[in-house]
């Protein structure tokens, strides 16, 4: 067979295998085999390498489709240093990943605004660009699928389906008042979950107010009793990022204001400044947040 054609039998069988990598690389990687003089099996190493290597990008880009996750609220973009230090902790162990094959839950409580989604997600998508495969949802929007799932007799595919997930990420549990029937599914998925998978969520509400959620005291200590087994429990008792971000800003105005008045031939604004410095510098470093503020999650 001559080259040529051997070449392009070659390129046939590569599509039939759904080699994409391999036909891209194989004829600069042959002729680099030639100058280096690789051993054959060198050769189809660096080949077999690429696809590997190309499907696994492949596989985590869809991971990151299908996992709904905001992709604004990363770690580049969160303030780690304004978390106090048993927490900053926690998020580095959570980050290694291994809570999942010990399918642990990670349950985010604290007041609104002191970063429990953006906390939540950031690992999540840590987790994902490792390979996992993570669902974030809504937790109004999860209750209400289950419900058409319910409706149509699909439940228990539909929870299957959520079963592939390593994690699914349930955030703001108990914001939306729910019905009976809402809590209801509610409670089928945490039940299905229970040491199978991990469930990620966050809540404003402290366990002590959870009935607000689950309707009945039994219920309500069954659902907490399965998600506080095998869990890790994030307190956010922070004080809302947005609010002290505006606080910020308007004492940098103040400033600005008080330095225009005292006469200061055009000094650089406050807030320009502060600018310049970028996201991470411009928060208030936090000492220890004060014990016992905010809800604090109780068993039971
Ligand atoms: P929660 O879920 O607790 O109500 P969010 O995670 O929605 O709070 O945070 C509120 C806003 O503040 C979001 O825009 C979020 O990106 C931002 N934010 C909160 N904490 C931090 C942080 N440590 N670093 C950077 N941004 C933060
Ligand atoms: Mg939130």
């Amino acid at each position: 067979m001559s080259s040529g054609a051997l070449n392009e039998r070659l390129v046939g069988h590569l599509k039939t295998l759904h080699l994409p990598a391999i036909r891209e690389t194989f004829e600069e990687e042959a002729m680099r085999a030639t100058q280096e003089a690789l051993s054959y099996e060198q050769y189809l190493f660096e080949l077999t390498d690429q696809e590997v290597e190309m499907r696994r990008t492949n596989r985590i880009a869809r991971f990151l489709r299908e996992s709904r996750l905001p992709l604004e609220k990363g770690l580049d973009t969160f303030d780690l240093k304004r978390l106090p230090r048993k927490l900053s902790a926690q998020v580095r162990v959570l980050l290694e990943g291994s809570f999942l094959d010990r399918k642990e839950n990670v349950l985010a409580f604290g007041n609104p605004g002191s970063g429990k989604t953006h906390l939540l997600c950031a690992i999540a998508r840590e987790l994902v660009e490792n390979g996992r495969r993570v669902l974030f949802t809504p937790c109004a929007l999860l209750v209400q699928e289950l419900l058409i799932a319910k409706r149509d007799l699909k439940l228990a595919r539909a929870l299957k389906k959520l079963g592939r997930y390593d994690a699914l990420l349930i955030d703001d549990i108990g914001y939306v008042q729910q019905s009976r029937e809402e809590m209801e599914v509610l409670f089928s998925l945490l039940a299905d979950r229970y040491e199978r998978t991990s469930v990620m969520l966050t809540s404003n509400l402290p366990f002590s107010k959870w009935e607000t959620i689950f309707k009945d005291p039994m219920t309500t200590a069954a659902a907490i009793d399965r998600l506080v087994h095998h869990s890790v429990i994030l307190e956010l008792n922070l004080p809302s990022y947005r609010l002290e971000q505006s606080e910020k800003q308007r004492t940098a105005e103040v400033k600005d204001e008080a330095a225009e008045e005292a006469g200061e031939p055009n000094p650089p604004s406050t807030t320009e400044r502060s600018e310049k410095r970028g996201p991470q510098r411009r928060q208030v470093q936090r000492a220890k947040a004060p014990e016992g503020q905010g809800p604090t999650p109780s068993k039971g």
